[in-house]
């Protein structure tokens, strides 16, 4: 092992648990020397034989509502949409996706209609989200669960070290597990981009409509991808038409909940230049069905539709659609701005910052993000600048290693990042007269220092020389 982790085995490699009860980190290899006296118990299969009851036992329920209860849950869930920017309560949002889901496909013929017996069953829902937001865990080996001998009444808790890595991102994007609406997202001025808003025509080039919201795009991502369930109900197939439909819808909402009988949906997507097989493919897509949940509601003969749960889906799916994807070029983007905010620092804490964009000391060959020089300290920092999201499989204690370490991706794997910046390191040692002139000061016996800064905590401390840290981490020690 040629890295340092606080968050990996200094034994084997493999990942650090905490047992939330007495703080204390093990390894829970069982292969491992520093393996703890433990039994790991499984016991997932009853947790979601418990869960799966709780849902039936809803079904049964919610077909004594009336039919009015299906427009209740689509009302909450456009306002959860449209006060997105103040923080969204993850188990909240699961549980009325996977309710609108339940009654979509259930004939409600009852009476009951009213808001607290409506309310009770999305309170009541909320609980079995949080059962499934588990289960996804202990599946995912996020959370894990021993006992010291099999005759044990207690149960002991381990959760993944790294875990409060997941919940900064989580944070960042405004995706809580419980209300806190006053916050500011730490790289929000970061991402969202200064441009004027792009009106909307059908038919136009959608990359820059999009661009103004790759923040919703990522959330959205991260939101519906937030555990296996979930990310099963959402997926669904498409192509660029549904989006230009589902936009086009949103427009036409002009900011307000809308009705469309069966008539005048189908004349918006014949004006739309539909085909009529296109029609029905988008109709199944925008309504779901059992295996699906809808973005629109279909009932009672009319088609209703919400702007904000129709922008934020089509904001999903421009995410998921393959052919170019909208969301690295924004954070190629934000990136650059990420890099401009660690330069204006760096001269503010007095260290000279010669270039203000990335430079090459030999055309064509590496590019370095910046460089810093400490004239007192007689140092020169090569920092290279990742600013990058963890994808949704990575919040997984099966998949973080082979996305942080093994996985040759440039922008994921710290191992990978810290071996480019190895051979930079190596070709800037060997040019130290080029960057001099370049930078008309002169580094002679100055120590250099390759530094990687992340967008959050990384898993790693260092590779090799390559030192690799947050920028939060950076200002405590630079
Ligand atoms: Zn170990």
């Amino acid at each position: 092992m040629n890295y340092q982790s606080e968050y990996l085995c200094n034994k084997c490699g493999g990942l650090i648990y905490i047992n939330v009860k007495t703080k204390e980190e093990c390894c829970l290899n069982s292969s491992c020397s520093r393996y703890p006296k433990l039994i790991i118990i499984d016991n997932s299969k009853e947790v979601e034989k418990i869960m799966l009851g709780r849902i039936e036992d809803i079904k049964k329920k919610v077909r004594f509502f009336s039919p009015k209860f299906k427009e209740y849950l689509f009302d909450l869930r456009e306002n959860l949409f449209n006060n997105m920017d103040k923080g969204i309560n993850i188990s909240f949002f699961h549980a009325l996706n996977e309710l609108i889901l339940i009654v979509s496909s259930t004939s409600l013929f009852g009476r009951i209609d009213s808001i607290q017996k409506f309310d009770n069953v999305v309170q009541e829902f909320i609980q079995i989200a949080e059962l499934e937001n588990f289960l996804d865990s202990l599946q995912q080996k996020v959370n894990l669960m021993g006992k010291i001998t099999l005759s044990d009444k207690d149960i002991l808790t381990f959760q993944l070290k790294y875990f409060k890595a997941f919940i900064e991102q989580y944070e960042n994007y405004g995706l809580i597990n419980y209300s806190r609406k006053d916050r500011a997202f730490k790289f929000e001025t970061i991402d969202v981009q200064e441009v004027d808003r792009i009106p909307f025509q059908i038919g136009m080039e959608m990359t820059p409509f999009f661009k103004q919201f790759f923040r919703e795009m990522v959330k959205m991502k991260m939101l519906l991808e937030y555990n296996y369930r979930l990310s099963k109900f959402a997926k669904r197939e498409f192509k660029k038409r549904e989006i230009a439909g589902l936009v086009s819808i949103f427009f036409s909402c002009r900011g307000k909940k809308m009705v469309w009988d069966e008539a005048s949906f189908t004349n918006h997507l014949k004006r739309n230049e539909f085909t009529d097989e296109e029609k029905k493919f988008f109709k199944n897509f925008i309504f779901g069905n059992k295996d699906k949940f809808p973005i629109g509601l279909n009932y009672l003969g009319k088609n209703i539709f919400y702007p904000f749960s129709t922008l934020f889906f089509a904001f999903y799916f421009m995410n998921s659609l393959g052919e170019k994807n909208i969301v690295n070029e924004c954070k190629r983007e934000a990136s650059l701005r990420f890099e401009s905010e660690i330069r204006n620092y760096l001269k503010e804490k007095s260290y000279s910052v010669p270039f203000d964009g990335e430079i090459e000391l030999i055309k064509g060959s590496y590019k370095y993000d910046i460089i810093a020089i400490s004239h007192i300290k007689k140092e020169v920092y090569l920092i290279e600048v990742k600013y990058c999201d963890l994808p949704p499989s990575g919040f997984s204690g099966l998949n973080l290693r082979t996305i942080k370490i093994e996985y040759n991706d440039p922008d994921s794997s710290e191992v990978k990042i810290a071996e480019e910046h190895e051979k930079r390191l190596s070709e800037f040692s060997s040019n130290i007269s080029i960057f001099e002139k370049m930078a008309n000061c002169s580094i002679k016996d100055y120590v250099i220092k390759p530094i990687v800064i992340m967008k959050y905590t990384p898993l790693l401390n260092k590779n090799n020389s390559i030192e690799i840290l947050s920028f939060d981490k950076f200002k405590e020690s630079y």
